[in-house]
């Protein structure tokens, strides 16, 4: 079995994996989620992952309800039945059933999902090559937060995709990018990284791997938010996220980034980022 679910602690058949019609996730998107992936079949960073989870819920309100333990438990259940090089678990929390009133009551008893899936390695091209990304002006209502109204995120890759590149990067109303839909945004200029502050993104758990890593080597990090034309003048640029690791930028809004390829502080990055997890450092997916 490459699927198995875990709803509200039980780990149940596909086929009976139902929420009601009534449960606030699924009439207003009032939930909150992760996507976390495993390596060597163990889940990476499960803790910064369930904090996080639960920071989300409390940004928007609730609490998740159950201990990180519970969580642990669901997925450990979860992904003994599967059979995959490497899964994909994905974690959401929703306000649970309440009345259909936009304002909930106080009266909460959260939904908690767990799905396990096997993991489908991105391609290496986007490691070899790097991606093409496209600036978008979509400002999400709590950016900190995973919350599960995905919809301006989703309608910006979207787009994206209809342009033919691979990621839309968010930016404000002065222009300034701050992250991806579905990542986090570096800059390196002058051998220095340049990325938004946790405040005012997602505060990726890669992102911070790498922050730790830049860190350690000694490279420089200022927590700015670049323009698009900051860009231009033969600098690095990448994102980050779970299912990426770390993704290359050479094209922003078709404009060429540094020479075109990916550049040699993303790749020492993400060398480094792959020793941490445990892969072989002689075997990175650019090669
Ligand atoms: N920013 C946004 C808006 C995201 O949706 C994601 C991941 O889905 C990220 C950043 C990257 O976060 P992580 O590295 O924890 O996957």
């Amino acid at each position: 079995m490459k699927r198995a679910v875990c709803l509200n602690g039980v780990l149940t058949p596909e086929a009976d994996a139902k929420v009601s019609v009534f449960d606030r996730g699924f009439v207003f998107g009032d939930g909150v989620f992760e996507t976390m992936r495993t390596y060597g079949g163990r889940v990476f960073a499960f803790r910064e992952h369930v904090e996080r989870l639960d920071a989300s819920a409390r940004a928007v309100g609730f609490s998740i309800g159950v201990s990180f333990a519970d969580i642990e438990r669901d997925v450990v259940y979860a992904l003994r039945e599967v059979h995959n090089a490497e899964s994909v678990v994905r974690v959401f929390v929703t306000r649970g059933e309440g009345p259909l009133t936009l304002v909930p009551t106080n009266d909460v008893h959260p939904t908690r999902v767990v799905i396990v899936d096997e993991l489908r390695p991105m391609p290496a091209a986007m490691y070899r090559e790097g991606v093409s990304v496209v600036t978008d002006a979509t400002q999400p209502a709590i950016p900190t937060a995973k919350c599960m109204s995905y919809l301006p995120h989703q309608l910006a890759v979207m787009r994206a995709h209809a342009m033919g590149a691979h990621e839309a990067l968010l930016t404000d109303n002065a222009g300034r990018i701050l992250e991806g839909a579905t990542s986090n945004f570096f800059l390196v200029k002058g051998g220095e990284l340049f990325t938004a502050p946790a405040e005012r993104v997602l505060p990726g758990i890669t992102r911070a791997h790498v922050l730790s890593i830049a860190t350690r080597l000694g490279i420089a990090v200022h927590f700015s938010p670049v323009l698009r034309d900051d860009i231009s003048g033969g600098p690095e640029a990448f994102l980050t996220s779970t299912m990426r690791e770390i993704a290359p930028v050479v094209r922003v809004d078709g404009a060429v980034v540094g020479n075109g390829a990916p550049g040699p502080i993303t790749r020492l990055l993400h060398a480094e980022f792959r020793k941490g997890v445990g892969l072989d450092s002689n075997a990175p997916p650019w090669l």
